[in-house]
């Protein structure tokens, strides 16, 4: 197929970077449109996980990302009131010393931009993009009305909030889920486990954690990210009942966090996250390809979004390279990420009640039977794999192969 295709990335977020990034070294010509007038990360913390991990190595971009993350070997959960240890899960229960590395989402994102910058490729801001024409080549037309193009192919990164998907007619919407948090990025205290994502339960409606991200750029201070579950319904009441109110909520169901609240001075500190949770059956039309939260949306639970994502973007560039036009590529990287996305998605709606949810019945069979699965081969490894985004193989159909563990950092 011709090299020197011209393509259009809607958002310039993990999916569209990291595309971006493949197909310039790929020979074509790429220009990223993002609607915020400066790129920019929105939110606090995430786990790269193995998978993820293993599309920056395949990028070039592993050291980069090591330099600033923190790297994570287990999750550990604790239930508030017993002290009961009903979550544990550790990387390296699967072959090799496999890890996460949590980072600043402004870590990935400076990253994944520099990198871009180097490579000069082009990134538009300010424009937002609604909708397409597509026929022999695609022509985008932002809310302003102004057409850009045309294109050869359109890449929709735009996220879990996406209007350039609505262009495939009858494709799911995200359907809001009961549960989101607060999130918000605050100063590493020690006391805390550095290789670890902690988190507090008292039943599923109530959760606290505290997982260390490194620094957002070199030379900054270690950072942590600090969530509190809440329903998005019960923010405003949250918020009026004032800010000591809820700090005393935060400490009673863990006390060492005052560490972490003592930073918080106004609720403006924190983001509320409203999950939402959606898959595209198919990924795919004429001339565009969806990508990453714009195709397939999740609560974070099993943290592993911005790994999909990454995971879409090195399947998009693999087909580009096999297919012998634009249109075959597009469904060869739909068909590609297809039982992975659907594996993980369903893992991600079934496990997620068991977190976050007003249910009595499942956070008491999530504290015996997890707690039980973390210790009785094979529960360890299973569990490892879920969390490493390898519980079925996402590499071998996308041309990859795994990182080769341990790996330094
Ligand atoms: C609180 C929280 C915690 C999370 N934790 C994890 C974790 O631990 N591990 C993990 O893997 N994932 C995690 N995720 C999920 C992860 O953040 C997403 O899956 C990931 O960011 C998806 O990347 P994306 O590039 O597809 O979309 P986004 O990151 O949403 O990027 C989309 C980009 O498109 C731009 N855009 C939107 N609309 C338009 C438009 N119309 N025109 C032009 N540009 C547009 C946006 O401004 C943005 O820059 C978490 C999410 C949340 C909310």
């Amino acid at each position: 197929m011709d090299k020197n295709l011209d393509i259009a990335i809607a958002g310039a977020g993990p999916a569209g970077l990291a595309t971006a990034l493949y197909l310039k070294r790929a020979g074509h010509k790429v220009t990223v449109f993002e609607r915020f007038d400066a790129p920019k990360p929105v939110g606090s913390g995430l786990i790269l996980q193995p998978a993820g991990l293993t599309v920056l190595a395949d990028l070039g971009l592993l050291d980069d990302i090591l330099a600033l993350g923190s790297r994570i070997e287990r999750l550990h959960g604790t239930d508030a009131k017993s002290g009961r240890t009903v979550l544990e899960v550790r990387y390296d229960a699967r072959r090799g010393r496999r890890f996460g590395l949590a980072v600043h989402r402004a870590a990935l994102f400076g990253v994944l931009h520099r990198a871009a910058a180097r490579e000069a490729i082009a990134v538009e801001t300010n424009v937002e993009i609604e909708t397409l024409e597509a026929g022999e080549r695609a022509t985008l037309i932002c809310g302003n009305g102004k057409r850009l193009g045309p294109f050869d192919l359109v890449v929709d990164a735009s996220g879990a909030r996406s209007k350039l998907r609505r262009y495939l007619g009858n494709c799911a919407k995200p359907r809001p889920l009961a549960y989101g948090a607060f999130w918000t990025s605050l100063g590493w205290r020690d006391g805390f486990d550095e290789r670890a994502l902690l988190q507090r339960y008292d039943k599923a409606s109530i959760m606290v954690g505290v997982l260390p991200i490194g620094r957002p750029e070199p030379g900054a201070a270690d950072m942590a990210a600090f969530f509190w579950s809440l329903k998005p319904a019960d923010a405003e009441k949250v918020r009026a009942e004032g800010l000591d109110a809820w700090k005393a909520s935060v400490v009673s169901v863990w006390p060492a966090c005052e560490a972490f609240t003592g930073q918080i001075d106004s609720f403006d500190q924190l983001s509320l996250a409203r999950y939402g949770h959606h898959t595209m059956a198919l990924p795919a039309g004429r001339r565009l390809a969806v990508i990453g939260d714009a195709a397939h949306s999740t609560s974070p639970q099993l943290g592993q979004g911005a790994n999909m994502a990454l995971l879409d973007a090195a399947a998009l560039s693999h087909a580009l390279a096999q297919a012998n036009n634009v249109d075959d590529a597009i469904g060869i990287y739909a068909s590609a990420r297809r039982w992975h996305v659907r594996v993980f998605q369903a893992l991600s709606l079934s496990l997620t009640p068991f977190y976050q949810s007003d249910s009595t019945s499942l956070p008491f069979v999530r504290d015996r039977m997890v707690a039980a699965l973390a210790r009785i081969p094979p529960g360890p490894q299973f569990l490892a794999a879920m969390v490493a985004g390898t519980v079925i193989d996402p590499f071998r159909r996308i041309g990859l192969a795994e990182l080769q563990w341990p790996v330094a950092g």
